[in-house]
């Protein structure tokens, strides 16, 4: 750890992206970074860059999230490495092919890094920050969780997996010091559509941030302890509409009467 030192923030998928100014952002606020991807020239890339520009200690980490023994070797880190404070669950793959044009085959390794590499690698980071009574966990999950219609299902299905997830860790984490964040990017300028089969300029121009500008929005939602970060929504009012609506149906969810609109056999 660096004199000036936040601790140090372990970041998957910062070879390009999203994760990539999540870095140069979290670098620039004092923390040494582990940069998690599989393309080690552009992590090195990316590091040697941040070193310079930042002089905080920068560790690459390369890894392939959806191989279970990589998988290992980053769940070990996280228990081991007592200096990392922010756990930034930022891989991920998706498309916008229906289920009839889909590989079943990349539908799972996207369950494989969108779900379980995010949830292995929390439990792996959680019981430490807790022990620490210190540390943070970021998860990117996506608009697509609220509204699976828009793009392939499997993706949708498995960002609603991590707001989900989040929304329940932040609760169960409420009173450890612990703070849980699930960021919300709408369409974002990255090679994610791209690798998807949708490259971006075939999207709306008026419908696309940049990440810089995503980054910069959910980490200012971070400082004002917002769980649920959506730096493009505008309409606020509405989000915090459907968030209490959804949260009166809590205590009617279960009943041992069937509901009145159905017939009694
Ligand atoms: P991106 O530029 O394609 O970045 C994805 C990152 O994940 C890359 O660094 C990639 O690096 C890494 N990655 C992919 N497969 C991996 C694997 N098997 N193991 C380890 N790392 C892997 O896309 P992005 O837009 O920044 O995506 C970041 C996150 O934002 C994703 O979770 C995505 O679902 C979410 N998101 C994006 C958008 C958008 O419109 N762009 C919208 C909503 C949510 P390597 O290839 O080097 O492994």
């Amino acid at each position: 750890m660096t004199q000036q030192s936040k601790g140090t923030a372990l970041i998957t998928g910062a070879s390009s992206g999203i994760g990539a100014i999540y870095a140069e952002r979290l670098a620039r606020r004092g923390y040494d970074l582990v940069l998690v991807a599989r393309n080690r020239e552009r992590l090195n890339a990316l590091a040697s860059r941040i070193t310079t520009e930042t002089q905080q200690n920068v560790e690459v980490f390369p890894a392939d999230l959806s191989k279970a023994d990589d998988l290992v070797k980053v769940e070990r880190k996280l228990r081991e490495d007592v200096s990392i404070r922010l756990l930034v669950n930022n891989a991920g793959i998706g498309t916008h092919t229906s289920l009839l044009e889909s590989n079943v085959e990349r539908m799972a390794e996207m369950i494989s890094l969108n779900i379980t590499a995010l949830t292995r690698l929390t439990y792996a980071a959680v019981p430490g920050f807790v022990a620490r009574q210190q540390g943070a966990v970021f998860n990117i999950s996506s608009i697509a969780g609220l509204a699976p219609e828009l793009l392939n299902g499997v993706y949708g299905g498995s960002k609603a997996f991590v707001t989900a997830f989040s929304q329940s860790l932040h609760k169960e984490l409420a009173d450890s010091g612990i703070k849980v964040q699930a960021v919300l990017p709408g369409a974002t300028a990255t090679d994610f559509w791209q690798i998807g089969g949708l490259p971006v300029e075939n999207l709306d121009p008026g419908i696309v941030m940049s990440a810089h500008d995503l980054v910069e929005g959910a980490l200012q939602d971070f400082d004002n302890d917002v769980l649920l970060s959506i730096p493009s929504l505008h309409d606020l009012q509405a989000f915090y509409h459907y968030e209490s609506s959804r949260q009166a149906l809590f205590s009617q969810l279960s009943s041992n009467q069937l509901a009145p609109r159905y017939n009694a056999k």
